[in-house]
């Protein structure tokens, strides 16, 4: 059994970790080229969205190189994203025999993703797998944070290069830690080190809000490296969404029933929308009204072409942008989205913000 995922940003990391360390045979899709997308795009429906192209391809390229088993998530709901498994596995299966497991992010995530583990490593422990769920969630807590960071001190220098490479190497070497005390201690190596090499000339001049799709926010291939195109031309930006912290409300706090994130945002996003709109539309109206709220300068509202959810919301936005006065940048994309394009646009939405 050869098991594969598709990639997410660097949910990657610590899911490698995981499977390996139970001994499950992983093979990793190769990172995201224009290959994979050119491919994905080749084995979907025209006008599904860029997710599923890009999932897609990740696991035909992880076929190719010997994979027979595949992972994926799906969620009940309004959205395209309940679909995904389903299309997909019929599509691939003219390829070759393949199995299909799916962890529903619907319900009770941590309950199907022991479960599945259970079921991929049945020589595993009980208490091996549990260990290895909670490396996953402390892992995924401390990238988050070197993101976060990242994109602090890089707004904050004049050299954000360096803050990248550090936030890269930070990466690898919580992919190497084996304890939570580890993991801490780079943390915070980590953030020193970004600490140390910023020289505060000035505050950032704008403050840019970034919303949108989940998948769109988290993988830097496929949003033209958003973050840090901003950070380098000293934007402070302020994510909304991250992995560890999604996967430890959902595991965790929902489980326990201490957090239901729809009830969170439907508050947040009164009275401009007042549904649950499917993905993450409801999410991305109830954290523009906050920035609008908070003295944001600016809102990027980044999303895949044809995503209904975001199409939804975007009506919303509108008006918040309207009745609070607040610049909101929309980036549609799609698979024929070029860099140039992506970046001219940022640019000068960024320069119109300084201006202002
Ligand atoms: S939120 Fe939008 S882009 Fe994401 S899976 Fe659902 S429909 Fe597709």
């Amino acid at each position: 059994m050869n098991v594969t995922y598709p990639h997410m940003g660097y949910l990657t990391i610590p899911v490698y970790n995981m499977l390996s360390n139970l001994g499950i045979k992983v093979i990793e899709a190769p990172p995201i080229t224009k290959r994979t997308v050119e491919l994905g795009s080749l084995y979907s429906p025209e006008s599904v969205c860029l997710p599923y192209k890009i999932t897609m391809g990740n696991f035909i390229e992880s076929i190719e190189k010997g994979a027979d088993t595949l992972l994926t998530v799906c969620g009940s709901g309004k959205c395209r994203l309940g679909f995904y498994n389903t299309v997909q596995k019929i599509a691939l299966a003219e390829k070759k025999p393949l199995q299909l497991h799916t962890i529903n992010i619907s319900e009770n995530v941590l309950v199907n993703l022991y479960r599945l583990l259970r079921t991929l490593a049945p020589n595993a422990s009980r208490v091996s797998i549990a260990q290895n769920i909670a490396m996953t969630l402390k892992t995924l807590k401390a990238l988050d944070k070197i993101n976060d960071a990242k994109n602090h001190y890089g707004a904050l220098t004049e050299d954000a290069d360096m803050i990248i490479n550090t936030y890269h190497r930070g990466m690898q070497q919580l992919g190497n830690c084996h304890t939570f005390r580890e993991i801490n201690e780079t943390c915070q190596h980590i953030i020193g080190d970004m600490d140390t090499a910023t020289t505060v000339l000035a505050p950032p001049p704008v403050k840019i809000g970034l919303i949108g799709e989940f998948y769109l926010l988290l993988e830097p291939y496929v949003n033209h490296q958003l973050e840090d195109s901003l950070i380098k031309q000293g934007v402070e930006v302020k994510k909304f969404v991250y992995t560890g912290d999604w996967a430890y409300s959902q595991a965790i706090l929902h489980t326990l029933g201490l957090y239901n994130e729809e009830t969170s945002y439907l508050k947040e996003a009164r009275p401009y929308l007042n549904y649950h709109v499917g993905g993450d539309g409801l999410k991305s109206v109830g954290n523009a009204l906050w920035c609008a709220k908070n003295q944001f300068d600016g809102i990027i509202h980044i999303y895949p072409f044809s995503c209904m959810p975001e199409v939804v919301a975007q009506y919303a936005l509108k008006n918040i942008a309207r009745d609070y006065n607040i610049p909101i940048l929309s980036l549609s994309i799609d698979e024929h989205a070029s860099d140039v394009g992506i970046t001219t646009r940022i640019e000068a939405f960024v320069d119109c913000l300084k201006r202002k």
